[in-house]
């Protein structure tokens, strides 16, 4: 399947309403799990477990999240040291590699993300999950309206960073179109 950034737009729509959200809802991405089945540990609960002896103690603060195949099901593993706006990034990311059934290259639990999925793969995830987190229609208003990156994070429980990386586009549209529209009033 090729994603382009329209179609994973309308799969991010679409898993918003059917969660009964609206373009100003914040989505639990938790929820959105348990609507698809997949079982979300935290990586301090199942600290004693053989898989978790894969990581080592350096990586853990790096390491966010990881999308884990048994068998067809799926579970999501989530480094729960991290602050909540990351941990809910960090699960959308990983919904978005489930949503968009991207195949994984290896089944090695513990490996460093860009080796379990390849670079296009991972941008495809990212994309969705700021689809679903924080979606393009309210991207547009805000943007025209000039949301900070602050703003816009409290509205959608993010963090500035992730707000930062959803708005750029937008408002250099949003600013060309003002600078049209000033130069149109002068005639
Ligand atoms: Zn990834």
């Amino acid at each position: 399947m090729r994603w382009t950034q329209k179609l994973m737009r309308e799969v991010a729509v679409e898993e918003r309403t059917n969660l009964g959200l609206s373009q100003w809802d914040q989505l639990d991405p938790y929820v959105l799990c348990q609507e698809h089945g997949i079982p979300v540990y935290a990586l301090s609960e199942i600290a004693s477990s053989d898989a978790v002896a894969h990581f080592s103690v350096d990586r853990a603060s790096t390491w966010s999240a990881a999308l884990i195949p048994v068998g067809s099901a799926r579970l999501i593993v989530e480094n729960d040291e991290h602050h909540p706006v990351r941990r809910r990034s960090n699960i959308g990311h990983e919904l978005g590699h489930f949503l968009l059934e991207h195949d994984f290259k290896t089944e090695l639990f513990g490996e460093s993300h860009a080796r379990q999925f390849d670079a296009k793969l991972e941008k495809e995830a990212t994309f969705l999950a700021g689809e679903l987190l924080v979606p393009f229609q309210s991207v547009e208003q805000m943007a025209f309206k000039g949301w900070t990156n602050e703003q816009v994070a409290l509205k959608f429980g993010v963090s500035e960073q992730f707000a930062q990386m959803r708005m750029s586009g937008q408002r250099v549209r949003a600013e060309r179109a003002s600078v049209k529209f000033r130069g149109r009033r002068s005639f």
